[in-house]
């Protein structure tokens, strides 16, 4: 079956150059050009596989139908990747106050978007199978990697499937530097000569969830980021 995609964009041209590529690619293509229509689509029938997501639409923010994409039991795991020319809300919506999986910024190429796609699409049908190992314990950080749950200090956190395998990557290598090149390969599952910074974006929130447990993650200036060789090692931060 082929993955349905919600596309939520209301500037026509951009909805038929993506409707036109990613059918080629052999999605299915559903488009709502408001909020409105957006919301009745995600409320009824069968979920969307992916949901392509505008932040500025004429009667409602993509912030707000990405919020109820995440409260709904039927959506709730549906991966976004938002679609947006303003490059400061990045942090707020990809973060935990929104929800969002990923972004590309406008305007951005076609072919990076469906990699993204690709990318977000293809963990989402592999990560039920990876499960099935023990819980892992760093510190005060603590990892069931089968439910995909985090806590710290007993206190859970609350992850999305993408800052959990970027927790996974980095904790299976840990005291040895990762480049963002191989972050993005790895973790994204993305080789194609797409924006870093997208990295950079996901460990500081990563971070920002972890909150002191954030220290764990060190960054190498220049270079990328390291996981702590042990929980009380000395900060090798550059
Ligand atoms: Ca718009």
């Amino acid at each position: 079956m082929n993955p349905t995609i919600l596309l939520v964009e209301d500037e026509l041209d951009l909805v038929r150059t993506l409707e036109y590529n990613l059918q080629r690619e052999g999605y299915v293509v559903r488009s709502a050009t408001n909020g409105k229509a957006a919301v009745d689509f995600l409320s009824a029938g069968i979920a969307p596989d992916l949901v392509l997501l505008d932040l500025m639409l004429p009667d409602m923010s993509g912030t707000e139908i990405c919020r109820r994409i995440r409260s709904q039991e039927r959506t709730r795991k549906v991966p976004v990747i938002i679609l947006t020319a303003k490059t400061e809300e990045i942090d707020r919506v990809v973060g935990f106050e929104v929800g969002a999986d990923d972004y590309v910024t406008k305007p951005f190429s076609v072919r990076e978007l469906v990699l993204r796609i690709r990318a977000i699409l293809r963990r989402a049908h592999t990560e039920p199978t990876e499960s099935g190992a023990p819980a892992q314990v760093f510190g005060r950080l603590r990892l069931d990697t089968e439910a995909h749950r985090v806590w710290v200090d007993d206190q859970e956190i609350h992850v999305t499937a993408l800052e959990f395998r970027l927790m996974t990557t980095f904790m299976s290598r840990r005291g040895r530097v990762q480049t963002r090149e191989t972050l993005l390969s790895d973790v994204w599952g993305i080789q194609a000569d797409v924006t870093t910074r997208t990295v950079d974006t996901h460990v500081k929130r990563l971070r920002e969830k972890l909150g002191t447990a954030g220290e764990y993650v060190e960054t190498v200036r220049g270079v990328g980021y390291r996981w702590r060789s042990a929980p009380d090692a000395p900060n090798e931060s550059d």
